[in-house]
């Protein structure tokens, strides 16, 4: 695995409605072709991290008042939603998000309308995506709306990945799903990441599984980053056990 730094989040301070202080100087970066995770509790900033990153805060009244984000080396916190999309990033918002009246399929094809690469190319992809998500091949004609929550997790990622994306942002890909449910998503996740190279900034709450399949960890508590680390000297942390893990 190469270095690489593809996202580098730099000090950044998020402030909602011009007074409510929400991130408190987060950094973090992100190495092309990693599974890196963005862990901690209800409340702690994950999502506002992930929305910063991919510029859609405006909608929400929050705002970057300081601190870089960087792509590529690139300053892109002042670029909109669909030119980070162009630069291939993506994100997954937490809530599976997908378009309940159309189907499945549909969903899926939605996720390649910014491709120039022509229909040949396209359908290719549809492919690969069964191929990850053999469920959403069975369920390919059904309204998306009318399909099980983990279902609409797949739609949402497969739609995702339909964009030949080289970075994921993946909100939060566990809630709501069963334990034999999320594990599956998450082998998903670790077989798109090693076979077709995309890099992975995944916020999660549930700490025990994502640090199985990360390679790296941040733990965000209040708005700031807490402890860093590769994934496997987080599990064996004593803090991240007692109150991350569970196992005080
Ligand atoms: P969750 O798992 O619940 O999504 P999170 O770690 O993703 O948690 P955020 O959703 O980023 O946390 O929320 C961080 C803090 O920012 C919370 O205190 C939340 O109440 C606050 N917050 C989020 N969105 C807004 C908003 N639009 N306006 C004001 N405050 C907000």
């Amino acid at each position: 695995r190469t270095q690489e730094t593809l996202l580098e989040v730099n000090n950044i301070e998020v402030i909602y409605n011009h007074v409510i202080l929400v991130l408190k100087g987060v950094s973090l970066s992100v190495p092309k072709g990693g599974v890196t995770a963005l862990l901690g509790g209800n409340g702690a900033g994950k999502t506002t991290t992930l929305k910063a990153i991919s510029n859609l805060l405006h909608s929400e009244r929050g705002e970057v008042t300081k601190g870089s984000i960087l792509y590529r080396g690139e300053r892109v916190q002042d670029l909109g939603p669909s030119d980070l999309v162009k630069k291939g990033v993506i994100q997954v918002m937490e809530g599976r998000h997908c378009f309940e009246h159309l189907t499945v399929e549909d969903n899926l094809l939605t996720g390649a309308y910014t491709r120039t690469d022509g229909k040949g190319a396209i359908a290719a992809d549809l492919d690969m995506v069964y191929t990850y998500f053999p469920r959403l091949k069975e369920r390919r004609k059904s309204q998306a709306g009318y399909t099980s929550g983990g279902e609409q997790q797949m739609t949402a990622i497969g739609r995702a990945l339909m964009s030949r994306p080289e970075t994921i942002l993946l909100d939060e890909p566990s809630m709501g799903l069963a334990p034999q449910l999320v594990e599956q998503i998450f082998e998903i996740v670790k077989s798109v990441n090693e076979n077709e190279g995309v890099t992975f900034l995944l916020a999660e709450q549930n700490t025990n599984v994502a640090l199985r399949y990360a390679h790296y960890g941040y733990i965000l508590e209040s708005g700031r980053i807490v402890m860093d680390g590769p994934a496997a000297a987080l599990r064996e942390n004593p803090d991240v056990k007692e109150f991350y893990l569970g196992m005080a």
